[in-house]
């Protein structure tokens, strides 16, 4: 796979999704993408990931923006710079493009298992708060269906997956952890990449936008670690040259609970109603950016 040229300037993104308020775990991953921006005289792009209507609301959008501006991040593209930015707004994209590519490829297919047929295939667990497009290994029931997909004119109607290389061994250098790896069909299974209420998975829309904006580095909670060696085989899949990667550790409430967007007291839009200051929470409320 081909780096990042050196000589390419920096530009990093901070990608919230408008389905609960921001919490202290997404300040101190924000906070660190401004940093490692700021240190190497790069930009930073804010992203409204709300693909999935169902789950954003218009309000938590508008705290999104006014509490990063209260805590002191400051983006250089993205809403609210320049009018209303279309491009930094994922519902208003069109990743269509990305799926043609997919199935032109080969590397797609029409998956018509449930969750549910997933789940009791492989009898996981569910109930917990699962990190975004996260999901079990799996089965490959539908992979059959392969030779149909070049067919298909568009992908309503019926969730698509990525056919991920079963015993593959990904890796990458983590700017924080160093060396990872994942092996393909062990550790993630063949992914959705578009789902059947006709709407790119986060991994396509991610992967499709963070090409496009040319972002040379991804700074985001490790609890994407999983999705990073997912959204690996998506830019080598695409031909693209993949960005550096960089995880932050999770920030956890005084129960040692990962903070989650359900846990409002620690919702950075009720710090700042309470008057918190945010110069005091980044001082001793959080770790330093690392
Ligand atoms: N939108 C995702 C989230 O809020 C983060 C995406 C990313 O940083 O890749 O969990």
């Amino acid at each position: 796979m081909v780096p990042p040229k050196m000589t390419e300037s920096y530009r990093g993104r901070i990608a919230p999704s408008p389905t609960g308020y921001l919490h202290l775990g997404h300040a101190l991953t924000f906070w660190t993408a401004q940093e490692r921006a700021r240190s190497r005289g790069g930009a930073l792009v804010l992203r409204i990931e709300d693909l999935d209507a169902g789950r954003c609301r218009p309000e938590f959008r508008a705290a999104i923006v006014e509490d990063l501006q209260w805590f002191g991040i400051e983006w250089q593209e993205g809403p609210d710079v320049g009018g209303p930015c279309a491009p930094y707004v994922q519902s208003r994209r069109d990743y269509l493009p990305v799926w043609r590519r997919l199935r032109d490829a080969g590397l797609i297919y029409p998956c018509a298992c449930s969750r549910r047929d997933v789940q009791s295939a492989l009898s996981a667990p569910h109930g917990e708060e699962q990190p975004e497009g996260d999901e079990p290994v799996y089965p490959g029931t539908c992979r059959r269906r392969l030779a149909e997909a070049r067919e298909s004119e568009s992908p309503a109607g019926v969730n698509w997956r990525f056919r991920v290389p079963d015993g593959e061994e990904v890796r990458f250098k983590d700017g924080r952890a160093g060396e990872l790896s994942a092996v393909a069909g062990r550790d993630f299974g063949d992914f959705i990449v578009w789902r059947k209420d006709n709407i790119p998975s986060y991994q396509l829309a991610v992967v499709a936008d963070d090409a496009a904006m040319k972002i040379t580095e991804v700074v985001r909670g490790e609890d994407l670690l999983k999705s990073t060696f997912r959204q690996m085989l998506l830019y080598r899949a695409l031909g693209v040259a993949e960005p550096a990667w960089h995880h932050c550790p999770l920030v956890r409430d005084p129960e040692g609970r990962r903070l989650a967007k359900r846990h409002q007291p620690l919702s950075l839009n009720d710090l700042r109603k309470s008057g918190a200051d945010p110069a005091r929470l980044k001082a001793e409320g959080l770790p330093p950016p690392s």
